[in-house]
């Protein structure tokens, strides 16, 4: 019988969405824990799920779930199903193999670059392996929606993604083939795009608390996606990936590829606004001094003076760089770095790099380490809004070990572009409030982003309004990295001896370790065994013929939140412990399924509330 407790509490309920088979027997699958983790596992989360025997490397980037590792990947899985369907979003299953046509329409056949694997069928025919999914969604919906009714809709599949990652690292952090949600929402007009996006945002707050997991959201790059607002789902990681600038006022959070500071004053060696100079541009000789250090200290002054050039190679730009053009001389003031994301966004790039040594050579006609602004004709100038306050500063003279003094921005040289494209630091001034920014390391979970037009309209998609009229509709797109959650949740809970799921993720929520799976310990076992799967708590059963030592440290290691020990010393009690906690209880074992089961359903509801 279920005690009245249990049933309010939604136990069985949970559980039942959560996962097909819920109790196992340890001799009945595989455990295979590893004593050492391989070289290459760097980071705490991916060396436990290899020592836990939750993943194994096929390939570079290409990891499999071995079956607990799946457990724990499904219940990640369905809580985002949950809380997505709850939302009112619909699932689906495009297929992972798109016809490169689609990717043609949109224009991402070329732009995306080397991270789509496009491999052909045997006619011959171009193909690609799912990186994500705008076009295909795009594309089914187009040959659905013809009518202002049908909107707002949105639908989501849970699918394999591969991408040709140049490092992939850290385990499932950064994989190859992953499996990502993705939602699309399609809607008539920008109030209701502002709706779903809100709409997903709320879901994605409520996916990452029942995991157990911390998030910051921060303004994004939109990148080569295109669009006009944009949040990552980061969780706080001395592994991060990412770098998030944070202000301690307000509410200010980005990420450092999209943060941008209040903009200062250049200063002259005294600390005082620089003063415009009405000296015309001298060149000076400065042999044998490169670096901006080294001029700072040739030329008795700051690097503040000086305008630093950059010469940048641009993929694919969106803006017109001049006839068959492909690069540009960036220039920001001397103690700042450009910030290649933001160039990228406003180039509408897919891609800028450095240009190689031979290209600087060939465009400012001197080795690398002379570029200037001033009379430079080879390529545009992009000034970063720093360099519009300088005055009377140096810059490289376009000829081996020359340099220019006395240089005027707008006088001297005129910019194409003048934005900001700079990179912003701890310590620079938050643009909303005047705090000092701080910064974390960070990884993300999840994106949010409002698309615009920008497929419906490349793809062709259109639908009648109230008056008859065909209109475009505009579009959302939300994803969360499945696998890199998982792993999130390891780095965010484990000690020296393994990881301690949260009670939502566990790929079984309770372990119970006979001591030695005979006589009275083997019935008490069992029947501990059957009772929590009548309540329908996760739970396995270790009955392998191993020495309690090594059992004890696989319930540890693969983690477990609550391990119950069947021991014939301690009998006709048992021993409750949680995975989190130091000390164990002992409890009768006839009370002991109904007390663990209410940790379970305690537990999940503070997740859930
Ligand atoms: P990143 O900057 O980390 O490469 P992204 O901006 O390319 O991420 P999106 O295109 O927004 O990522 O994909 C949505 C989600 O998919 C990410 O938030 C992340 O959780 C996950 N993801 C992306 N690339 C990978 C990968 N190589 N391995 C595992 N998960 C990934
Ligand atoms: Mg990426």
């Amino acid at each position: 019988m279920l005690p009245k407790n249990l049933e309010k509490s939604g136990l069985l309920l949970i559980n039942e969405i959560y996962c097909i088979m819920n109790f196992m027997k340890a001799s009945k699958t595989i455990i295979s824990t590893l004593r050492e983790a391989p070289n290459d596992a760097v980071i705490a989360s991916h060396q436990l799920m290899m020592r836990a025997g939750l993943i194994r490397k096929l390939g570079n980037g290409l990891y499999s779930y071995m079956p607990l590792g799946l457990k724990a990947f499904r219940k990640v899985e369905n809580i985002i199903r949950q809380e997505l369907d709850n939302a009112g979003m619909n699932e689906m299953k495009p297929t992972v193999i798109q016809p490169a046509e689609i990717w043609k329409e949109s224009g991402r056949w070329e732009k995306m670059g080397a991270e789509m694997l496009k491999p052909q069928n045997r006619g011959g025919q171009d193909m690609v392996v799912s990186p994500t999914a705008e076009e295909a969604f795009t594309a089914l919906v187009r040959d659905g929606l013809s009518s202002y009714k049908q909107l707002p809709f949105t639908l989501y599949q849970i699918n394999t993604k591969y991408r040709d990652e140049i490092r992939p690292r850290y385990g499932v952090m950064r994989g190859r083939e992953f499996t990502m949600m993705d939602a699309y929402s399609f809607d008539k007009d920008q109030a209701d795009l502002d709706a779903s996006y809100e709409n997903a945002a709320n879901a994605y707050r409520r996916i990452f608390k029942r995991m157990g997991l911390t998030t910051i959201s921060v303004k994004a790059d939109t990148g080569a996606m295109g669009g006009s607002g944009s949040e990552e789902f980061m969780v706080e990681s001395e592994v991060g990936d990412d770098t998030l600038i944070l202000c301690p006022n307000c509410k200010y959070a980005a990420n450092v590829e999209k943060a941008a500071c209040k903009d200062d004053v250049a200063v002259d060696s005294n600390g005082k606004p620089q003063v415009a100079t009405d000296k015309a541009v001298e060149e000076i000789p400065t042999p044998d001094v490169k670096t901006i250090e080294e001029l700072s200290e040739f030329l008795k002054t700051t690097a503040q003076s000086f305008i630093k050039t950059l010469i940048y190679k641009v993929e694919n730009a969106g803006v017109d760089l001049g006839k068959n053009n492909d690069f540009v001389a960036v220039c920001i003031r001397g103690d700042l770095d450009v910030n290649e994301a933001k160039l990228c966004a406003l180039l509408k790039a897919s891609d800028v790099e450095l240009a190689s040594e031979a290209d600087v050579v060939r465009i400012t006609d001197a080795p690398v380490g002379f570029a200037g602004p001033v009379k430079l004709t080879k390529a545009p100038v992009i000034a970063d809004n720093s360099v519009m306050t300088m005055h009377d500063c140096v810059t490289g003279g376009l000829k081996k070990d020359v340099h220019f003094i006395h240089v005027e921005p707008n006088r001297d040289f005129t910019p194409m572009m003048t934005a900001d494209v700079r990179v912003v630091k701890p310590g620079d001034i938050c643009p909303e409030c005047g705090g000092t920014f701080y910064s974390k390391k960070g990884n993300e979970l999840g994106h949010i982003f409002k698309l615009g037009d920008k497929y419906t309209k490349s793809m062709n998609v259109t639908y009648l309004d109230e008056n008859g009229k065909s209109v475009t509709p505009i579009m959302g797109c939300y994803g969360i990295g499945v696998d890199r959650t998982l792993a999130s949740i390891i780095e965010a809970h484990h000690d020296e001896n393994g990881i301690i799921w949260t009670m939502s993720t566990a790929p079984y929520q309770v372990a119970i370790v006979p001591v030695m799976y005979k006589e009275k310990m083997k019935e008490v076992a069992d029947s501990l065994y059957e009772e929590l799967k009548a309540l329908g708590v996760d739970v396995l059963l270790d009955d392998r013929d191993e020495r309690p030592g090594v059992k004890f440290k696989d319930a540890d290691l693969i983690g477990y939140p609550i391990r119950i020990v069947v021991g014939d010393k301690n009998l006709p009690n048992v021993e409750v412990k949680l995975r989190s906690a130091d000390k164990a209880d002992l409890i009768p074992a006839t009370d002991a399924a109904k007390a663990v089961a209410k940790i379970v359903a305690d537990e999940l509801a503070k997740l859930n509330s």
